[in-house]
């Protein structure tokens, strides 16, 4: 289940021992001397549920400015959080990764966040990307988009999520399960923009022009859009990017078979998710940890952390890949990250009710 990329992955046993061996250094060199050379040891534990192995140069580059090693552990958020909470208070974990506001917003709920005041992350994550109470920040943001079947379908059939749901899509939509957290965040939006009774009702709808019951990741659904298996498709924009970019001529033959489409431009915006961290409340490398977040949002960063899985950067001013900016310029629902996270538990009720499977 865990995949650890570094041949020297931490644990808490070989955490004590590094404490023990610390112990020893002060016991025999005495002093402050060892005390400063026990603090130079700096290291960084990180907790990740990114597994793009584009990021790992942007690791490097960290510890060569800083000096700052980072021991990763990677693996789904979900796990990771149950790691953590066993942990507790032992935890190892300076900072938590993850790779969509529902998660992070559930490790923050579990107590297993904690605040953070950064005038840097204030002033470079925009409000609505962040929690409020600094408990996490998003630094690379993606779009869920509608695409269309070129030839098939007209775009303005998409032109909101709320279309999607009309009855004269029926048996044309394909999107993926409710299990799926992105999913629950639209939903959790949705719940925001309309409350429990109309979002109910989107969701029936929305089954109801299911062209096949949900199976497989958004990659799917856009493949099966391109094979002619629905006429409309729900994915982030980065499983779309990826398909442009991909060196796979197949890859390149689905994606130039539909077109994008950025819903609710007429009124709230298309539906941000983010890739997010948070310092971890158990963090003993407290300064680590928000040196990296700061990190994350200098320009160069942000450039190469996004385009690495061809997200759009969060910090205003860093321009998004060619293939992203391609897709269009879009307006985007304000709407607070934290806000639709928190309403994940109760999308996810509703969209049961409604019969999505
Ligand atoms: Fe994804």
């Amino acid at each position: 289940m865990l995949r650890t990329p570094s041949p020297s992955p931490f644990s808490p046993l070989t955490r004590r021992r590094a404490v023990i061996a610390g112990g020893f250094a002060i016991a025999a060199l005495g002093g402050t001397v060892s005390r400063h050379a026990v603090a130079q040891e700096r290291v960084l534990n990180l907790y990740s549920s990114r597994h793009y192995s584009t990021d790992q140069a942007l690791y490097d580059n960290f510890t060569r400015q800083t000096g700052i090693r980072i021991n990763r552990i990677e693996a789904d958020a979900d796990p990771l959080i149950e790691r953590m909470r066993a942990e507790g208070a032992n935890s190892p974990a300076d900072l938590f990764i993850s790779v969509d506001a529902g998660r992070i917003e559930r490790a923050r709920a579990a107590g297993l966040l904690q605040p953070v005041a950064s005038r840097v992350l204030d002033a470079a994550v925009p409000a609505h990307l962040r929690d409020p109470q600094g408990h996490w920040f998003g630094f690379s943001k993606r779009a869920r988009i509608a695409v269309v079947a070129k030839g098939r379908a007209a775009p303005e059939e998409a032109a909101s999520y709320e279309a999607l749901a009309a009855p004269r899509l029926k048996g044309r939509v394909v999107i993926r399960s409710s299990t799926n957290v992105y999913n629950q965040s639209l939903t959790g939006a949705m719940l925001a923009a309309h409350g429990d009774a109309k979002t109910e009702a989107w969701c029936r709808g929305l089954v109801a022009n299911f062209a096949r019951p949900p199976r497989g990741g958004d990659s799917d659904q856009i493949k099966a859009v391109a094979a002619g298996e629905a006429d409309i498709g729900v994915c982030n924009t980065y499983y779309l990017a990826n398909l442009i970019r991909s060196r796979s001529e197949a890859d390149r033959a689905v994606a130039a078979k539909v077109v994008a489409v950025f819903p609710n431009q007429q009124d709230r915006g298309t539906h941000i998710n983010i890739s997010g961290g948070g310092v971890t409340a158990s963090a003993r490398n407290r300064e680590a940890a928000i040196r990296f977040l700061e990190y994350l949002v200098s320009p160069e960063a942000q450039a190469y952390f996004a385009d690495g899985n061809s997200e759009y950067p969060v910090v205003e001013g860093v321009k998004p890949s060619s293939v992203l900016a391609d897709l269009g310029a879009f307006r985007e629902d304000p709407l607070n990250a934290q806000v639709y996270a928190a309403n994940n538990a109760r999308a996810l009720q509703i969209m049961d009710r409604a019969g999505w499977k």
